[in-house]
């Protein structure tokens, strides 16, 4: 199966692109990962991405598209993929179909996990981490001991720049307007599936999932 997971920052994203992989015996593909870890490899591409991602922009599509068809065509993604992260321009997706439909494997569901804008405002902006060990915190879900002090560490934690309420609904309307222009390129194709993000992240997982059985039964008919 190759299916491509969307959603805006908050939505969960990440953790149910892990979930479904699990349960599919997917290959988890994360664009955003795959620039960090080259980043920090320190490649030629690698420095080039870090210094879009310093200033929160896209890497351009000539360069994401060549890593991550290459990823796709790697052995372990034969079995499948699930995509997190990309496409976010309608290029990216073009380039998608076209290399994937080369290999009669194309793309077979896109799933977009919707969340209320308020909530996803509370969840970003409530999220703490700790700079020294990596454990992440939020102030209403999953509070420290201590105000703002790692429980396994001690270390002072510190919010991402881009978690701060002032900048979370900013950052919200950017990626609202390619998510929509993406959600509507797979929704003419026929392929977009939308899931209700709000409440636990395993009542969400239990939603996909039965989108997928969906999925899975309506191509086997084919
Ligand atoms: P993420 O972890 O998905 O938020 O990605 C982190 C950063 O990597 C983004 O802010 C972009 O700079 C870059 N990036 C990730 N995926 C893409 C993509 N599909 N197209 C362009 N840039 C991307």
């Amino acid at each position: 199966m190759h299916l491509i997971l969307l959603g805006l920052p908050g939505a969960g994203k990440g953790t149910q692109a892990k979930n479904i992989a699990a349960r599919h015996g997917l290959l988890h593909i994360s664009s955003g990962d795959l620039f960090r870890e080259a980043a920090a490899e320190g490649t030629e591409l690698g420095k080039l991405a870090q210094q879009y991602m310093s200033r929160g922009e896209l890497v351009p599509d000539k360069v994401t598209i060549g890593l991550l068809l290459e990823r796709c065509a790697k052995p372990d993604a034969q079995a499948g993929f699930m995509l997190d992260g990309f496409p976010r321009t309608i290029a990216q997706a073009e380039a998608l179909d076209e290399a994937v439909g080369e290999r009669e494997a194309a793309v077979d569901a896109v799933l977009s996990i919707r969340v209320p804008e308020e909530e996803l405002v509370a969840r970003l902006a409530g999220r703490w981490s700790c700079p020294g060990c990596g454990a992440i915190y939020h102030q209403l879900h999953n509070p420290p001991r201590r105000e703002r002090v790692c429980d396994d560490c001690e270390t002072e934690l510190a919010q991402r720049e881009d978690d701060r309420p002032e900048t979370v609904r900013q950052r919200l309307e950017v990626n609202r307007e390619w998510t929509e222009a993406l959600e509507r390129y797979y929704e003419r194709a026929g392929k977009l599936h939308a899931v209700d993000g709000t409440g636990e992240p395993s009542a969400v997982a239990e939603r996909l999932f039965e989108v997928l059985a969906g999925v899975s039964a309506a191509a086997q008919r084919v």
